[in-house]
């Protein structure tokens, strides 16, 4: 899975990212800080793997990883070349959903682009540039089509989705809004790449006083609430700044500090369980004495394409799986002895994996 995170400039998009990746890119309080796109790889945080891994005495602990990006120089006027210009947008076609970073916190010394703090104005001046850039691919692409369309009937369709598309952004609505019973015309415009049709994630950037309430308090992070809402988006609030800091923390120190804040959980979580639910993804896992993992894949997906995930032999060859939930297995604390209880079961092609099935996969070569 790759995120991409976009947001105005000085927003904490940096500062975020820092945190997540650890990775040390440049912070600083001015425009066009970031000038290359970051990326980092950062481990999906599971306590499963940890306590199976046990069980098993596995050599090695692997979790699954989600990819960010830090995309800079997204400003208005971006999709005409101003700031850094086109050179961001390439980046945000390559990523399955957008984090977009929104400012709600107040701070004389940070200096805001357009002179106040006014989170629903940034989402309208990003959204809008990204709308103009997927109306140049599409301009682009009816050209082509249009032309091919003289030799090849059968483009005739795709020439109409693109044009009802084209009018739709042209509204100043996004491609994500568009709606068509056509299930052909539905995976065709997602085999286009367009920005505004990527799912995204708001990130309310708030002070630290806002945290422990969850920005309850904060009307801007009220406002981002419910625009998401109204665009079936998800928002999770964070404190870019004390993330950076918990970042810094040993695993323990984390816990306590965590506590003193009030907080449950910290940022990247929050991050993670948005865009699993946001994306509809699960994990499974596969544990033994080399190695015990944790695997991404999409709600609904069935025992031999979950085993692709793995190897396409583990696919192409599949027999069936051993299955055994996670809990289970752990309350059963050997394997053997789940599968007296009766608690290991056999699953044949069209078994769909569920979150937490520890999978054993009988193929062959
Ligand atoms: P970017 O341009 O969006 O990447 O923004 P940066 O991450 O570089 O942050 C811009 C400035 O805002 C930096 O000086 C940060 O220290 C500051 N900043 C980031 N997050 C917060 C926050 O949560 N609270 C406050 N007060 N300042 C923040």
């Amino acid at each position: 899975m790759k995120l991409g995170i976009v947001g105005l400039p000085n927003v904490g998009k940096s500062t975020l990212f820092n945190s997540l990746t650890k990775a040390g890119a440049e912070s600083a309080n001015y425009p066009f800080c970031t000038i290359d796109p970051n990326v980092g790889v950062v481990p999906v945080p599971d306590e499963r793997l940890k306590l199976l891994g046990d069980l098993y005495h596995s050599k090695k602990v692997t979790p699954a990883v989600i990819e960010f990006v830090d995309i800079a120089g997204l400003v208005k006027g971006a999709s005409k070349g101003e700031g850094l210009g086109n050179q961001f947008l390439s980046n945000i076609r390559e990523v399955d959903a957008i984090v977009h970073v929104v400012r709600c916190f107040e701070d004389a010394n940070v200096i805001h682009v357009d002179g106040s703090v006014d989170p629903l104005r940034d989402i309208e001046t990003i959204d809008l540039e990204l709308i103009f850039s997927d109306i140049e691919i599409l301009d682009r692409r009816i050209a082509k089509t249009a032309k091919a369309a003289n030799n090849d009937k059968s483009l005739a369709k795709e020439l109409v989705v693109l044009k009802d598309m084209k009018a739709h952004l042209e509204d100043g609505k996004l491609a994500r809004s568009f709606e068509s019973d056509d299930e052909d015309a539905i995976a065709f415009i997602n085999s286009l790449n367009l920005l505004t049709w990527k799912p995204v994630i708001f990130a309310a950037n708030v002070s630290e006083d806002d945290l422990a309430d969850d920005g309850e308090n904060n009307p801007y992070v009220q406002e981002v609430r419910k625009f998401a809402e109204e665009n079936a988006s998800q928002v999770f609030v964070i404190c870019a700044q004390i993330e950076q800091e918990i970042a810094e923390l040993e695993e323990d120190e984390k816990k306590m500090f965590l506590e003193e804040l009030g907080l449950k959980e910290s940022g990247l979580e929050k991050l993670i369980a948005a865009s699993y639910e946001l994306l509809g993804l699960i994990s499974y896992l596969t544990s033994g004495e080399d190695e015990t993992r944790a695997w991404t894949i999409k709600v609904g997906t069935k025992a031999p394409q979950a085993a692709g995930k793995i190897h396409t032999d583990f696919e192409r060859g599949f027999i069936r799986a051993e299955v055994v939930n996670y809990q289970d297995l752990l309350d059963c604390k050997t394997y053997p002895a789940a599968k007296e209880k009766g608690l290991v079961r056999l699953e044949g092609k069209d078994y769909v994996v569920k979150d937490g099935d520890v999978i054993l996969f009988r193929f062959n070569v």
